[in-house]
């Protein structure tokens, strides 16, 4: 595709389609409305085709039949187990990462962790950009552990970049902990997360990534990065299903020195001796609370096998073609009629959405929905985001979905739609 210059036309797409190494991927997933251009899987991915099968066979073979005895049957070990899954797309070695409880409730056992472990330092880093979940259960943690901690947030660049000068001179010697999201969910700006990670050691911070928006859609290097503790979402990039439980990456050299803040039974070294007084498990096993929702947690072990074969080298090098291709038919054809790109232009920080923005953005938006078979996601004030999921987006669905953002507008469909927001957008 380098030698393949680009052309505005239908064709290319359909070149492009046919060069693209991750196509046989595409049959992995169903698609049972073939018009529709699914553009949301940075929000909800699409199921594999195999997630049905996995979910009839855990309730008629595994539940119905094992009953209780499901969980020695391969349910106890579920969350360390699928966590090793992805601990592959995340560069981490074995016993760092696990499944449990959702990404909110992760990070916040996260980071009550690591404030307490850097007594005597007051200030958490973060920026503007990050998703504002994130930014509550930061200032509920600070209330939490008695208000002397302060939250620092560097406002970005501008509103689609990350400000890394900034950051770096916000981090010092009163800094506990950075924490930023690696992929920002509006933007898509990709954080240079060695580099920051980087200068937080060298002030003595800790640094957790929130990998959501990341993984699965980019390269990440947790161990070779050095990086302290990460929190990641599975409905994503990784496909699990709505709701399935998230993970947990803590670094072998902070497993010791960190004390989870929800003391349950999974975290206990032996849950089943049942003794009267907590004992952490060794290892990552004390960051574990309580008993994990199989259903979900196995349909995503199921929804992750795609995406391990693929390789996240191959999807991220298909994802870029895909935003870069997405950026240029922009360019030509959505630029004029008002729209402005939300997202980075330089690839290198770049994730796997790219959010346009336009003045009527929320009734283009709908129109999409509505009556263009089009279903991206609108993100305030004006943001379109279009999410590209280098497993099932096809070059094609670029193409087509431009056209159809062009008509939304070229038609005035969008007219047809009130101003008032529906509750979820
Ligand atoms: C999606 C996302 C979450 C998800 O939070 P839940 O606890 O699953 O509701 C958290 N943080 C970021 C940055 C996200 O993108």
């Amino acid at each position: 595709m380098e030698n393949m210059p680009f052309e505005p036309g239908p064709d290319y797409a359909r070149q492009l389609d046919a060069a693209d190494e991750l196509a046989p991927f595409r049959d992995a997933f169903s698609f049972p409305q073939p018009n529709l251009i699914y553009l949301d899987g940075n929000s909800l991915g699409r199921p594999p085709r195999a997630v049905a099968g996995r979910v009839r066979r855990m309730v008629e073979e595994e539940w119905e039949r094992d009953l209780v005895r499901g969980w020695n049957a391969g349910w106890f070990a579920a969350p360390a187990r699928v966590g090793e899954a992805i601990a592959h797309l995340v560069g981490a070695g074995p016993g760092q990462v696990v499944v449990s409880d959702s990404t909110s409730v992760n990070l916040f056992k996260l980071v009550v962790a690591a404030l307490q472990a850097r007594p005597g330092r007051t200030r958490i880093v973060s920026d503007t950009l990050n998703f504002p979940s994130d930014l509550y259960v930061l200032q509920g943690a600070i209330r939490l552990l008695g208000g002397t901690h302060e939250l620092v947030l560097v406002p970005g660049a501008d509103d689609v970049h990350g400000d890394e000068a900034g950051l770096a001179a916000a981090i010092d010697e009163r800094t506990a902990l950075v924490t930023l999201s690696h992929v920002c969910f509006k933007s898509g700006y990709l954080y240079d997360a060695a580099r920051i990670t980087a200068r937080a050691h060298a002030a003595g911070a800790l640094v957790l990534w929130d990998l959501s928006h990341a993984v699965g859609a980019v390269p990440v290097a947790l161990d070779p990065w050095g990086v302290d503790l990460a929190v990641g979402c599975t409905y994503k990039y990784l496909n699990g299903g709505p709701g399935a439980p998230a993970f947990l990456y803590v670094n072998t050299a902070r497993q010791e020195e960190l004390a989870a803040p929800i003391w349950g039974w999974f975290g206990q070294r032996e849950p089943f001796a049942f003794g009267l007084d907590y004992e952490p498990a060794p290892g990552i096993a004390h960051f574990l609370v309580s008993s994990p929702p199989i259903l979900s947690l196995l349909a995503m072990e199921a929804a992750l096998e795609p995406l391990l074969a693929a390789g996240m080298e191959r999807v991220r090098r298909k994802s870029l073609r895909l935003t870069s291709y997405l950026i240029a038919l922009f360019d030509q054809v959505l630029a004029p009629l008002g729209f402005t790109l939300g997202s980075p232009r330089d690839p290198e920080r770049r994730g796997s959405h790219v959010a346009i923005r336009h003045p009527e953005g929320y009734r283009i938006n709908r129109a999409l929905i509505e009556e263009l078979d089009v279903l991206p996601d609108f993100r305030t004030p004006d943001n379109i985001r279009l999410g590209l999921a280098p497993l099932y987006n096809s070059f094609g669905d670029v193409y087509e979905a431009v056209q159809r953002i062009r008509r939304a507008v070229e038609e005035e469909r969008y007219l047809r739609y009130p101003l008032e927001r529906l509750a979820v957008t």
